[in-house]
């Protein structure tokens, strides 16, 4: 049997063909120079690779190398590797003469299934009728042809706005991670790349996710049992003392393919089956994943290489230093500040902050969707280019004028006052869109709304907002104000 080269996203038993494979780890340190991570990230993946070469003792060759050209080297005999995740990786790996590239694993849905799926609908590409596809494709959640409970999706269930009064859900935190001695050494091998020069964002702190098969397994089971019947009615909702309310902080698992998505898939199912978990919770968990993750993840390689640098909306402005440094304390308005400060401190939010907070605050600003691509990838512990590529690009920034979303997602101060307690506490009034005390969110979606007005289709979703802006008589005060405020923090 060949040897396995495993990428450090390629870690879970899935990725082996028995096992008992030979297996090949590089752990190469010129990227480290060649992108800057989010201190927490870096750890995690150094902390995950070093894990599994532990866990695979004598059956694994371990091999520390500026490059992977020179890992391979190292190693010196033919091996094979699952379908790497980036078109740079994928390029590299398929001019190399003793390396074979097999199909990938880690999603669900396969590369040739969705071409054929996206083919037929000749453009128009929604998760919604991926996911139904999907549904049956996989038979997860079905009732022969039909869906379970009669409805494909209890999205409209999932929306509830964070519980009155309560600063925290009611539900278990998940097990704790014990730091080890591996990672006591990935911080001390970091320290000391960063006193000798290497660069990166965020604050170090405690590992908050798995960077093991049985931490994923662990927290996976835990999320199900205690954690998932929650999930489902606040999934969207934002709380300031609660940042992970009832998710399942897995994408990173899943990211750093520590988890097969199809068995959590089918252990959310079993859930509902066993009557362990309502269906729109456990639906709503199975849309991220079977549907979400596997959309986005095909659409990278669905879409040419030119995606990326999709830009639209013309959106021209550089994005700023107090966000790319993760200055949350140079900000007042308090959504943004506590959701800069979550990534500064964990990187980590769940996806309304990222979307509707973060995502929604730089297309109202027209930051250029290529840097913010970049920005996410490196902010975030289940960052990586194929997710942020299609994301940001495409859902939170538009940029593609609506290849496989619906509208954009500009909201103002509204949303966030509905689906959050920020704005209690801010110097801002989600009302106020000018003076002193109006909200960036509000104004600046308006100021959106005017920029981007003759560029967008036209689009039923957004006729009524486009209606309300031609009746508000401020328009040009609030431009003016938003002109003013430009790209300092809010
Ligand atoms: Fe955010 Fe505006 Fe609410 Fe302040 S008032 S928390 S800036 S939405």
């Amino acid at each position: 049997m060949s040897r396995r080269w495993l990428f450090a996203d390629q870690l879970g038993p899935h990725f082996l063909d028995d096992r008992h494979q030979p297996v090949l780890l590089i752990e190469s340190h010129s990227v480290f120079r060649r992108r800057v991570f989010h201190r927490q990230k870096a750890h995690l993946v150094l902390s995950a690779l070093r894990h599994r070469a532990a866990d695979l003792g004598d059956q694994a060759r371990y091999v520390r190398a500026e490059t992977y050209r020179e890992g391979l080297r190292k190693a010196g005999e033919p091996v094979d590797v699952c379908h790497p995740t980036s078109r740079r990786a994928r390029s590299f790996v398929q001019g190399l003469d003793d390396v074979t590239v097999l199909p990938p694993r880690g999603f669900i849905t396969g590369l040739d299934d969705f071409a054929g799926w996206a083919d037929a609908r000749r453009g128009t590409l929604r998760l919604d009728d991926f996911y139904r596809f999907a549904r049956q494709h996989h038979g997860v959640l079905v009732a022969g042809d039909e869906p379970e409970g009669g409805r494909w999706s209890f999205d409209a269930d999932n929306r509830e706005p964070p519980p009155k009064e309560a600063d925290r859900l009611d539900v278990p935190a998940p097990p704790a991670i014990t730091e080890d001695e591996i990672d006591a050494e990935v911080r001390h091998d970091l320290d000391r790349m960063a006193a000798e020069g290497v660069r990166f964002v965020g604050r170090d702190g405690p590992r908050l996710f798995p960077a093991t098969v049985t931490e994923a397994n662990a927290r996976l089971r835990h999320f199900v049992k205690h954690r998932l019947a929650t999930f489902g009615p606040y999934e969207d909702a934002m709380l300031t003392d609660d940042p992970f309310m009832a998710h399942s902080m897995l994408s990173s698992s899943f990211n750093l393919g520590l988890l097969d998505p199809l068995a959590a898939v089918r252990a959310a199912e079993k859930a509902y089956r066993s009557r362990q978990a309502p269906l729109a919770s456990v639906e709503g968990f199975i849309r991220q994943v079977l549907g979400w993750r596997d959309f986005v993840w095909n659409l990278y390689w669905y879409f040419d290489a030119g995606y990326r640098g999709s830009n639209r909306l013309v959106a021209r402005r550089t994005v700023p230093d107090w966000w790319q440094d993760l200055d949350a304390d140079a900000v007042r308005a308090r959504c943004l500040s506590d959701i800069l400060a979550g990534v500064r401190d964990r990187g980590w939010t769940h996806h309304i902050p990222r979307l509707m907070v973060l995502g929604n605050y730089a297309l109202q600003r027209g930051w250029r969707p290529a840097e913010l691509v970049d920005w996410f990838h490196r902010s975030f512990v289940d960052g990586y280019e194929w997710v942020m590529t299609v994301n940001v690009v495409g859902m939170s920034q538009y940029a593609d004028l609506g290849r496989m979303s619906t509208k954009p997602y500009a909201s103002g101060g509204a949303y966030i006052n509905r689906m959050s307690d920020y704005c209690g506490g801010c110097p801002y009034d989600p009302k106020r869109r000018v003076g002193e005390k109006a909200c960036p969110f509000t104004a600046g979606y308006w100021m959106f709304l005017d920029r981007v007005r003759g560029t967008l289709p036209s689009n039923a979703r957004m006729a009524r907002s486009l209606k309300q802006l031609d009746r508000l008589r401020d328009l040009a005060e609030v431009k003016a104000q938003e002109k003013r405020r430009g790209d300092r923090a809010p």
